[in-house]
């Protein structure tokens, strides 16, 4: 656990404000654990400056006492990066203004603590597109989704945090300030700094602010859920979808039979887009104004035996509903008991082979096991979740969670794919950097932290533990 000493206490207290600090245990405990209630952490302090100013004083002060920070936005990761294990917890919830939008560049500067919804409902006031988009969005901060660089529906349209980042300010672990805010698309001056931090899950230092990219909002968008048989034909409908409207398919979403019975059952007013339930699903978002090209293509996958079923939101309200029917997944999850989760990408090619294989093995060891699988698949990412059988108990499930993951994560890589995709390593995959990442990537990844941090200051027990 972190030790204050008087003397830092002070100096901190001539920093901030009395109301940007907290040290009371009840008021510390929302920010000790993370939504699902996987991880549990500690502290004594946690600090939240509004300024970038003062940020970089608390920064200095915490080298100067060589005392470790684990830094937070919103605490809706999902790997355990942001919760503390004894470091000075830095908040970043007060700082949220808007620092500047320029409707004729598309860009807006924003500070790290702001929500992505408010970023979204800002610019959308310009008829602007904030285009990251997760279900997260309402406490998931903009500082977060860089640090983490985080992906969501949109990728597939947009790409991820990374293709809207242009600028970054940030606070460096020896307090100074990187002044890097800029809109410039083209700047080939020496190495891109900005892409060191994105992805960084903190570990490099504080972003405190970002200029982001922003997009015309589309005039017109139209949802449509099909029911498939097989992950194969998922894939076959995504080529003929692209083939015809690349672009303009801002979503593509793969929804396991599993996955979707699970809102069903567990999420009030849902209600199953057709009478029979399907193996698969996949909800597609397109950016089109023609309703009726989208019926057009969809007859011909029906006639062509690509999709068993279709049906294409009338209003906004069908299309949030669908649209609900996603996103709350991981949500309706939870009254189902124990559950292992994985968050990969594939090959969009080893899909089929990957899902195939990995039941049949998973079914035999773990006989019951359910598979809860959704994604986007557009992007070849897949949340491949494992859900306990009905009639065995968590605890025994949860006991094989380091099997059951090696056996996933090991078909990945062999595949060519990540264990990694969207939501980064924290203190969840640490031995899994061990394991599949090569001595050369290690090795350049530690230089890096060692050149930024070399007293190991900023979330030091992510990424680079001791043990790796
Ligand atoms: C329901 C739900 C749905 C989700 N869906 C998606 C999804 O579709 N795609 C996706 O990618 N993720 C998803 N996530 C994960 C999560 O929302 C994202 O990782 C998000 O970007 C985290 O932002 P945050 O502000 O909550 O960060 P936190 O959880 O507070 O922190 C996450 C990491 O970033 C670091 N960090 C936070 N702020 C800063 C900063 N200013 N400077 C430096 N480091 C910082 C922390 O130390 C930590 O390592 C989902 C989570 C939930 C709960």
């Amino acid at each position: 656990m972190v030790k204050l000493s008087t003397d830092f206490l002070e100096t901190l207290s001539g920093v901030v404000d009395p109301d940007e600090i907290i040290q009371d245990q009840e008021e510390l405990t929302p920010h000790l654990s993370e939504w699902r209630g996987r991880w549990f952490g500690e502290t004594t302090i946690m600090v939240l400056p509004n300024s970038t100013k003062k940020l970089a004083k608390i920064v200095k002060l915490c080298a100067k006492h060589q005392i470790a920070i684990t830094c937070q936005g919103g605490n809706t990761g999902l790997v355990g990066g942001q919760i503390p294990q004894g470091e000075l917890l830095l908040g970043t919830a007060k700082m949220n203004a808007v620092r500047n939008i320029d409707p004729k560049a598309m860009t807006i500067t924003v500070e790290a603590g702001m929500s992505l919804q408010a970023v979204t409902d800002i610019c959308a006031e310009h008829n602007l597109l904030f285009a990251l988009q997760i279900a997260s969005g309402g406490s998931a901060t903009i500082g977060g989704a860089i640090a983490t660089n985080a992906g969501g529906m949109g990728v597939l349209r947009y790409g991820n945090m990374r293709a809207m980042v242009l600028g970054l300010e940030t606070v460096m672990p020896n307090g100074e300030v990187w002044h890097g805010l800029s809109g410039l698309h083209k700047d080939n001056s020496g190495y891109d700094l900005k892409q060191l931090f994105i992805g960084s899950e903190g570990t490099l230092g504080v972003i405190t602010a970002a200029t982001l990219q922003l997009f015309p909002k589309p005039a017109n968008t139209i949802t449509a859920w099909c029911g498939l048989q097989n992950v194969e034909d998922a894939l076959q409908l995504l080529s003929h979808l692209r083939a015809n409207f690349f672009s303009q398919i801002s979503k593509f979403e793969l929804i396991s039979k599993q996955a979707l019975s699970v809102v069903l059952k567990n999420v009030s007013n849902s209600r199953a887009p057709f009478s029979e339930a399907h193996d698969y699903n996949v909800m597609v978002e397109f950016e089109v104004d023609d309703v009726l090209v989208i019926e057009e293509a969809l007859a011909d996958a029906l006639s062509a035996e690509i999709i068993a079923d279709a049906v294409i939101a009338k209003s906004q309200a069908e299309a949030n509903a669908l649209l609900a029917l996603r996103e709350n997944i991981s949500a309706a999850q939870k009254p189902e008991g124990a559950a292992i989760k994985h968050d990969i990408s594939l090959p969009l090619s080893a899909i089929p082979q990957f899902l195939q294989q990995m039941q049949m093995v998973i079914s035999d060891k773990f006989l019951g096991t359910r598979f809860c699988v959704f994604g986007h698949l557009g992007d070849g990412n897949l949340h491949y979740n494992l859900l306990q059988a009905v009639d065995v108990s968590g605890d025994e499930f949860l006991f094989a969670r380091d099997q059951i993951t090696s056996m996933v994560h090991d078909l990945v890589h062999e595949m060519g794919g990540s264990f990694a995709a969207e939501h980064g390593i924290g203190i969840a995959k640490i031995d899994d950097m061990r394991r599949y990442k090569s001595p050369v990537e290690l090795a350049m990844m530690r230089a890096v932290k060692q050149a930024i941090d070399p007293d190991n200051i900023m979330n030091p027990r992510i990424l680079f533990a001791q043990k790796n």
